[in-house]
């Protein structure tokens, strides 16, 4: 693909699904972060705290809702919504599709640090059927993973009648992509999540093997249920400024939150996304289909918030970028029901044809980071 663009600041090409770049080869995300830097911060603290002192609880009740997986950006927000904000916080996660040791542990740390969390688990034999289906048709074995962590924080609010739900960022503007309305890095909203992130309603996914009941976990409520409770559903990051690295290093001062023992596979760092053992595979198939992998990811949100150089990036790119997902590759293949010769001809099935060319036996990517 020759005219695949490289952000000139960042490391994000263009084969990013619906990024953008200006006449100075700039990616959106870059320029949403650079706008950043003249937001007036303290005015929107203030606008969050009419937020909290509108809904915090006085009566045994929870006042607000934070999604969490127990990694360090949801924990950040429930840490400060509790200790720095006086808030009743329930949090709720949606059950990683392979659980780690080390997103355990973490959960456990902060749950001990006085939090409530409801742990949802869905039916295994479900999710594993979908997640292989999923795999092999879609070449994203977390699909319905989506649809879950994006409907249960709604159905927790309407059936405990919590009226506030706090979400982290407003991934199409953060990290670049496309904002349908004005206001959406600040309030959620549900149509824009079904388009960008689900893609299509549980309900098509029924079929000789799966019912309309087996899809319940993956079931947002009705729209007019969300209308019925009046809940609100907030970006934190629109708020304050929003630095993932920032936030691991803001847990790790206040509880000692634990980082892998070994740096994760595909990238650099020992410290995000770590609490499903399938992320490997996840971020391996965006390197398969866009040409860009987890350490690209990584390393071009770092050099936007200035904690690394581009050339420092662009080497971790070459060290780690598309590596083969190994770590634990025994429990990803047996989850999905997969040998390796399968696992791989999927693979081989889902690569772009306009970013891969095949030489001889190997797969040589058409474009260079640079
Ligand atoms: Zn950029």
């Amino acid at each position: 693909m020759e005219n695949i663009k490289i952000c000139k600041s960042c490391l994000m090409p263009s084969s990013r699904p619906r990024v953008t770049f200006n006449e100075n080869g700039v990616c959106n995300a870059c320029l949403y972060i650079k706008k950043k830097n003249k937001i007036n911060w303290p005015s929107r603290e203030k606008e969050f705290q009419e937020i909290c002192d509108k809904y915090r609880s006085n009566n045994g009740q929870y006042d607000c809702i934070v999604p969490w997986s127990g990694g360090k950006d949801s924990s950040s927000i429930a840490y400060k919504l509790k200790f720095v904000h006086k808030m009743n916080p329930l949090l709720v996660t949606f059950s990683p599709l392979l659980p780690s040791d080390i997103g355990e542990i973490n959960r456990e740390i902060l749950i001990n640090k006085g939090f409530d969390n409801i742990f949802f688990r869905p039916n295994q034999n479900v999710s594993r059927y979908l997640s292989r289906r999923f795999f092999l048709e879609r070449g994203n074995p977390k699909v319905h993973w989506d649809a879950g962590i994006n409907a249960l924080p709604l159905k927790v609010a309407v059936e405990k009648k919590i009226k506030l739900i706090f979400y982290a960022e407003h991934g199409e503007s953060e990290y670049g992509g496309k904002i349908i309305k004005k206001n959406s890095d600040k309030i959620r909203d549900l149509d824009e999540v079904l388009e960008n992130q689900i893609g299509d309603d549980p309900s098509n996914w029924i079929d000789e093997k799966i019912t309309v009941n087996d899809l319940a976990p993956y079931k947002c409520p009705e729209e007019d249920q969300i209308k019925e409770n009046d809940i609100q559903a907030y970006y934190f990051a629109y708020f304050f400024k929003w630095d993932v690295y920032e936030n691991y290093k803001y847990v790790k001062k206040e509880y000692n939150f634990k980082e892998n023992n070994t740096r994760i596979s595909g990238t650099f760092q020992n410290y995000d996304s770590m609490d499903d053992l399938i992320d490997p595979l996840y971020y391996y198939m965006q390197f398969i289909k866009f040409g860009f992998g987890r350490a690209l990811r990584d390393a071009s949100r770092l050099v936007q918030n200035n904690h690394m150089s581009r050339d420092e990036a662009l080497r971790m790119v070459k060290n780690y970028d598309g590596e083969f997902p190994n770590e634990k590759i025994d429990e990803v293949l047996e989850y999905l029901d997969c040998n390796l010769v399968e696992f791989n001809e999927n693979i081989d099935k889902h690569r772009n044809k306009e970013i891969w060319n095949l030489v001889g036996n190997k797969y040589i990517q058409s474009f260079e980071i640079k």
